[in-house]
């Protein structure tokens, strides 16, 4: 993945692919106190190369830092450019975007102080995060052995690098045992998260979705909650029990990466009729209308990387 063609922003400037490294005493390296992000652009109908709700994505990594008190030393605008700028560079027709802040290798103590902080945008092509034939079949998902960070533990709303230990090892659970995704329970038990999406589960027509105590305040739960809506769907936000999942009529993640995919199982129980399910469709549907340009009502939400 290091050595290939294109340019990375660092720290204000475009630099070679091949070159842009950091000294194996970078102290995120060890620590994993880090934040990121993960946006996609698309190439949406009359504008091109298209970051979709970039906005969003640079406050909630101004935020994460913020959480981890870490201070980024450039500013919202100056972050957005620079996303723009490398999917223009690298002559990405879609892309998916990787920013992220993480302190140098000037010294190695908790303490953290005197730290240089960086700040990486990455972008290069990633189409489907699963098989595509996903979107439509939907995925087996586990409930996971490994719960879901604690508010008091980790700051839940920060979207940090060490966060994502507790993800991969959930991940890995479910893939050892034939499944595709993880659904993550809070340490009260109720239903959190996937291991980088949120969860909805569809019941008589009415969507549900875990409140954000514990999960990540996702862009594309925001997206869909707010596409539902719009579409006169109610949405209610509250505590989910596993077995509600498994009699829902429908259940489906949504993420940048993931966007909106539907669950077919969980923990060898059919959800609903095996199969993506008509709610899921239409909003799936809706979703990619909307970050593809093609619904005037959600334009606002694409950035055209074009100058
Ligand atoms: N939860 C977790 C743990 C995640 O990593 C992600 C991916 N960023 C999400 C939810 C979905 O967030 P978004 O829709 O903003 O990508």
């Amino acid at each position: 993945f290091a050595d290939r063609d294109g340019v990375i922003w660092l720290d204000g400037e475009l630099v070679p692919w091949r070159e842009a490294k950091i000294h194996v005493l970078t102290h995120t390296l060890h620590y994993g106190m880090g934040v990121f992000e993960g946006v996609r652009a698309y190439n949406a109908d009359n504008l091109g190369a298209s970051i979709f709700r970039m906005e969003e994505h640079t406050r909630r990594l101004f935020s994460s830092a913020h959480i981890m008190n870490m201070q980024i030393p450039f500013s919202q605008e100056e972050i957005n450019e620079a996303q723009k700028l490398t999917v223009r560079e690298n002559n990405l027709e879609a892309a998916y975007l990787r920013p992220m802040v993480f302190y140098g290798s000037e010294g190695m103590g908790l303490r953290a102080d005197n730290l240089k902080v960086h700040v990486v945008v990455a972008s290069w092509n990633w189409p489907s995060y699963m098989s595509p034939e996903a979107k439509e079949i939907g995925i087996k998902v586990r409930t996971s052995s490994y719960t879901r960070h604690h508010v008091n533990i980790s700051m839940c709303k920060a979207k940090a690098n060490g966060h994502y230990i507790n993800s991969m090892l959930a991940l890995q659970e479910a893939l050892a045992c034939g499944c595709d995704e993880a659904l993550l329970l809070d340490v009260d038990g109720y239903v959190a998260e996937g291991s980088g999406e949120n969860f909805f589960l569809v019941r008589d027509g009415v969507i549900h979705t875990p409140e954000l105590t514990s999960c990540l305040d996702g862009i594309t739960r925001s997206t869909v909650i707010g596409l539902a809506k719009d579409a006169g769907y109610t949405i209610k936000e509250r505590r989910i029990t596993r077995d509600e999942v498994y009699i829902a009529d429908e259940a489906f993640f949504t993420g940048t990466a993931a966007e909106v995919l539907p669950i077919r199982e969980l923990d060898g129980r059919q959800i609903g009729n095996g199969k993506r399910g008509p709610v899921t469709e239409k909003l799936q549907t809706k979703y990619f209308d909307c970050i593809h340009g093609r619904d005037e009502k959600y334009l606002n939400w694409l950035t055209p990387v074009a100058k």
